[in-house]
Formats: structure tokens, sequence, C-alpha cells
């Protein structure tokens, strides 16, 4: 894999590339952004294309450098991440082989909480930083998660990114920028990246073999994803699931089937869940919409397989034949808008119980037509 081959981190890539083809390459970068989204993997892919025989910002894939950098074995390519103070060296060694075999490194540790001590930072950067690079022409140090520093260990590492060696590149990962030491920031170059789009986790899901994704997974999980590739491979499908059979619950009209109902569904969804939470429900519904209209365009040849809601494909198979394309247009601009209301910080429990009102309002619609379609047939 090569930086070029990043995806939907165009502006990311663009940025590092520009910066090493004018001989400008920063020695302390922080690639700050969203959990999943390739930081980590952008960070390590650089630090190969830096280290690889092959001629610019390039990794051939086949030269020793690179296949050391694939293994996570390159002498000079230093990946530190959070882990528990408890952690044994085995233990952190699966870790990395899995990193490996798989492409993604478990950071889920149950209760112990993951940091980066002093410890690790002074003998992982601090005294490797001062040491020739073994083969070189560069030493890189990735450190992820760089918000999980203890104070000790940032104040260790600033005077590393104070006065860093000339054949050094330190780059820094967080999702959260905030959290880490102001005097830290300063000393970085920032690079932003930005939330997946859907189909970019797909292809991300699916040009992994070590991933194992199908394409049609790849396409359902995804849809799930909020734009995070780790998200994706990370969260089981148990969790995907549960948040389906909810918004279908919702679709279908089963758990709002009285005004009471409905204002209940409204003011959960309106105060037991974030602003990021509410929009993700948001898209959900859309998809929801989507498959109806899959299913509606096929005429019964939908397959379960083709819809991101296949343990409901009955149900959206009922809704795709009571209800036209003149009912679902106008909710599909309904969501849509709602999704810009959350984003501006409206009132949620106005801009839910307003959605799932016009839903039902439209299921009612739907059923009446189907009615009156029902009591001509009889009469004809
Ligand atoms: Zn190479």
């Amino acid at each position: 894999m090569a930086l070029s081959r990043i995806i939907g981190q165009d502006h990311a890539v663009g940025l590092l590339a520009r910066a090493f083809d004018s001989e400008r390459l920063s020695h302390a970068y922080l690639f700050q952004g969203p959990e999943g989204v390739g930081k980590e993997t952008t960070a390590l892919e650089l630090a190969a294309a830096l280290n690889c025989k092959s001629e610019g910002l390039h990794s051939c894939g086949e030269c020793s450098a690179c296949s050391m950098a694939k293994r996570l074995s390159h002498p000079d390519i230093h990946l530190i991440f959070p882990t528990p103070s408890t952690i044994k060296p085995d233990e952190y060694a699966a870790l990395l082989d899995a990193q490996v075999r798989n492409g993604f490194r478990d950071a889920d540790f149950g209760r112990k909480i993951p940091l980066i001590s002093v410890e690790t930072v002074n003998a992982e950067v601090v005294a490797r930083a001062n040491q020739r690079p073994y083969v070189g022409p560069w030493k890189i140090f990735v450190v992820s998660d760089a918000d999980a520093m203890s104070a000790e260990a940032a104040n260790a590492l600033l005077k590393t990114l104070e006065e860093p060696p000339d054949d050094t590149v330190i780059i820094l990962t967080t999702s959260r920028p905030s959290a880490l030491p102001a005097t830290i920031v300063s000393r970085c170059q920032r690079v932003p990246f930005v939330r997946l789009k859907a189909d970019a986790v797909e292809r991300i899901l699916v040009g992994d073999s070590r991933l194992g994704f199908d394409q049609k997974r790849a396409k359902a999980v995804a849809a799930l994803a909020r734009g995070s590739a780790g998200r994706a491979v990370r969260v089981d499908g148990k969790t995907m699931q549960a948040e389906l059979d909810r918004v279908a619950s919702i679709m279908t009209g089963s758990r709002t089937k009285d005004v009471g109902g409905l204002l209940d569904e409204a003011q959960s969804l309106a105060y037991r869940l974030g602003r990021e939470e509410q929009q993700h429900i948001l898209d959900l519904m859309l998809l929801w919409y989507r498959d109806v209209l899959l299913a509606s365009s096929l005429k019964g040849d939908a397959g379960p397989a083709e819809l991101v809601y296949s343990g409901h494909a009955d149900e959206v198979a009922r809704q795709a034949e009571s209800m036209g394309l003149d009912i679902i247009e106008p909710l599909i601009g309904k969501i849509d808008g709602a999704r810009r209301a959350i984003e501006r910080y409206s009132n949620p429990a106005i801009v839910f119980t307003s959605v799932l009102l016009d839903m039902a309002i439209a299921r009612r619609k739907a059923a009446d037509r189907g009615h009156v379609g029902a009591v001509r047939k009889v009469g004809s």
C-alpha cells in the first residue's frame, strides 16, 4: 500500500505529499480527527514511504525496508500506543502480531485504562531519537492516541519536540486534540483528518483482504459505521443489529402506535442520545427508505442480502407495496432537514416529534390507500 492509496483523506495526504516534494517535511506532526479514519495507517504509510528504497514519497511494498515496515519490525519505525500499565510483554507482542495479521489493533482493554507512560516515552522516543538511524534514512516515531500520555510523558516528549534531530519525524495522532497540552500542540504541524463517507469505508473494508469483508457485508457495515473504518471493524454485529432493530421498530410504527408512544419515543431520542448518535439514527432512517425504494423498484425481487435491513425484509416489502414515491420522497426531505436542524443545535425534542409524526401520518395515508384499493378490488 502506498500513501496515494489511502482512502478518503485526500487533503491530509496532499498536504504531506506537497511538504515532501518541496523538502519541507516537518519534524513533528499532529494527525487529528475522528477515531478509525486512517490517522495511524497514514502515519505508518508515510514512515514506510520515507524509508523505502524507491524514489520519492512512495513505498514499493517489496524492498527490505517495506517488508520490515509491513511487519512493524523496521528498526527505525517506532510505533507507540496506549496500553494498561499491567500489560505483559507477551500480551503486547500479541497485539502487534494481530495488527500485522488483521490490519487493526484491538484497543479495548476492558476496565483497565490504557495510557502512555513517561517510561515508555523515554525508552521508545527520547533515547532513540538521539541515536543514528539503523538503516534509515529516517527515524519515525508514531505516537498513537497521544492524548493518553501522562503529564510526565508529555513533558518528556516536549523536550524532543523542541529540538528534534534532523533525521527524525515524530507523528502524534489524536481524536481529542483539546486533551493534549497546548505546549505539545504548538510544536506540531496539524494535519486534519475527516470522517469518512460510507462508500470510502466500504472501499477500505473490501480493499484490505486481511479484514475478510465481502462486498455485501461491507456495504451494510459501512452504512452503519458513522464514517469510521475502525468502528466498522471493531463493532460487533450484535450492536449494529440492535441499532437496526430499534430503528426498524420506529419506522414500522410498532413503537409509536399511539400519541403517547410517539411522544415517549421522541423524548427518548431527544434526551438519551448525543448529537452524533441522533444524526446516526436519522441516517439509519434514511437507509430504511433506501431499502423500501430498492424493494419497490425490484418489485419483490430484492433479496434480503441487498437490504441494509435484511433482518426486516418482510416489513420493508410491506411498506414498498403500500407507500409510493409520492409518500416517501417528502419523508426523505423531512429527515434530511431534521439532520441539518440537529447539526444547528435545534431543539431535538421538537425535531424528532415532528419527524415521527410525519412518518405516522404517512403510514396512515398508505394504509388508507391500501384499504381503498382492497375495497375497489372486492367491488369490481
Ligand atoms: Zn520499498
